[in-house]
């Protein structure tokens, strides 16, 4: 790259290094694209926010807090492991490894595909240019031919509650936390929200939830989170919902819940209200791109939004999850490249990491009806589970949701221990077009949380084996012989 106005031509340009902008720059190189990774963090910016601020450092956290709690419920089990303690400068130092790690070996793939890493904030100046502010603060030019955006998201702020990095913090502040607050009021519950609540608490701090909605996790069906409600009762979380976060004085957060105010006790205060796409500062209409009201880039089903313009991971609609970001990338890269795609994945899994874990993909029963399918919904306890015993936390259910008379797997929502790694199996039968026959008809290994999984399936097919088949029993035209 050349500083001044002289331009350095490049083939594909990526913008973002995130989790959607190196999936689509090994993709490029795949096709045998020279390719250009632009990222504000340059080698250190690779693997975004995921792998550096979000995905990972906040599963460390949560296992961390899981073995601390798990440890001290192990007593009436024979094992003592004496008084916790909770050193979070260490739990830093191992993240960080965990992270240099990740981020090292995606660095290694990219170095070895031939895909170079630049420094620097973009912006665009035409519709084949853009210019790289670079840290040292010179201008430096690129042209290109063709151009995938992937500047991801960044945390929401509320104008009254402005992250200073000490008390108020957002998500990424407070996965750097240098040491545990006796009080934290964490607002918004959503999932970040009760992920990171949840661990906190379990650490020893004592956590405030204050969500606006009627109740936590409100983009999720309710008979899903009410174990995670409970848990939270118990874990001694307050929670207060149906309440507005107003100005934090001293170590009081000012809540407002309907006509009275309450004050929270909280020497820091977690903001995780949502997250904003990076699309506003990027020169959009200099390429002659607009992004919407929500501010997302609304992409074509083949990710482009203009001939050699694609768009992928947390600046375009849907979930904003890293495993999306993914999936989206080699078709928006293989769109680029001339061939004739579409991103139409059959399903896309979320995943809660709360105690228990909520994991749920493709359709609830209400979203079929919806669609006007006939669903019937199948759902079974953990409690029965013999893995889930010993694991100590038979807590949940599985909910399985099938057609009438074909039987075709519509949905699997499951609430329980391994919740995110069992929906695996749901998006698998969901893609592949399987019916709870075939479900049913597949050995699981045991003693695992799975069984449940077949189980619901057994259920759903009428011959239920440890539990009752449910009250309307669906007629299957797919049924094997
Ligand atoms: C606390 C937390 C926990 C999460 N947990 C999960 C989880 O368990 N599972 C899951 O699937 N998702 C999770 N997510 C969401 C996940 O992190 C995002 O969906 C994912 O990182 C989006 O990937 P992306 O590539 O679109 O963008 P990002 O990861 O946001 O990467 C964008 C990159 O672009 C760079 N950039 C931005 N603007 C410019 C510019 N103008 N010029 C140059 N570079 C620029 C940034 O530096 C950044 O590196 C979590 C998020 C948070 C905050």
């Amino acid at each position: 790259m050349v500083v001044g106005e002289i331009a350095e031509a490049v083939d594909l340009l990526v913008v973002g290094g995130g989790p959607a902008g190196y999936a689509a720059a090994l993709r490029g190189a795949q096709r045998g694209r020279d390719v250009l990774v632009i990222d504000r963090d340059g080698e250190d910016g690779v693997g975004g926010v995921c792998l550096r601020a979000g995905c990972i450092p906040s599963k460390a956290l949560i296992e961390m807090a899981d073995v601390a709690e798990r440890a001290a419920g192990y007593a009436s089990a024979g094992l003592s492991v004496g008084e916790c303690s909770v050193d979070l400068g260490a739990f830093q130092a191992h993240k960080a490894r965990i992270v240099g790690e990740l981020t090292g070996g995606v660095r290694s793939l990219l170095a070895a595909a031939g895909v170079r890493v630049l420094a620097g904030d973009l912006r665009f100046t035409r519709p084949d240019q853009a210019v790289v502010r670079t840290p040292a603060g010179r201008a430096a030019f690129v042209e290109f031919r063709d151009v995938v955006i992937a500047t991801g998201s960044r945390p929401a702020v509320l104008p009254h509650l402005v992250p200073d990095g000490v008390r108020v913090l957002d998500s990424t502040g407070a996965l750097d936390l240098p040491e545990l607050p006796a009080t934290v009021a964490v607002v918004g519950a959503g999932y970040i929200g009760v992920e990171l609540g949840t661990a906190l608490a379990k650490l020893g701090s004592s956590v405030t939830l204050v969500e606006m909605a009627e109740r936590i996790l409100p983009e999720i069906d309710v008979a899903l989170t009410r174990p995670v409600a409970r848990r939270l009762d118990e874990l001694g979380v307050t929670v207060l919902t149906a309440a507005r976060a107003g100005e934090h004085r001293g170590t009081i957060l000012h809540v407002r819940r309907g006509d009275r105010d309450v004050e929270v006790k909280a020497d820091v205060v977690i903001v995780a209200v949502g997250r904003r796409p990076n699309t506003d500062e990027l020169g959009l209409d200099r390429l002659g791109v607009t992004p919407g009201d929500d501010g997302l880039l609304h992409v074509a089903p083949d990710r482009t939004l203009r001939p050699h313009v694609a768009a992928v991971g947390d600046v375009t609609p849907g979930p904003a999850l890293a495993h999306k970001g993914y999936a989206e990338a080699p078709v928006a890269v293989d769109a680029l490249c001339g061939d004739r795609v579409t991103f139409q994945p059959a399903a896309i899994p979320a995943v809660v990491f709360a105690d228990p874990e909520i994991a749920t993909v493709g359709l609830s029963a209400a979203a079929a009806r919806a669609e006007g399918l006939d669903p019937v919904v199948t759902t079974i306890p953990m409690a029965g589970n013999g893995r889930a015993l010993t694991l100590r936390a038979p807590r949940g259910t599985v909910q399985l949701v099938s057609e009438t008379g074909t039987g075709l797997v519509l949905g699997l929502h499951v609430v329980g221990p391994h919740a995110s790694e069992l929906v695996a199996e749901g998006t698998v039968a969901i893609e592949m077009g399987a019916t709870v026959e075939d479900l049913a008809d597949t050995v699981h290994v045991h003693p695992t949380v799975g069984e449940q999984v077949q189980e619901a399936a057994r259920a759903a097919a009428g011959r239920g084996l440890h539990s009752a088949s449910p009250a309307r029993r669906p007629h299957h035209h797919l049924n094997k012989e």
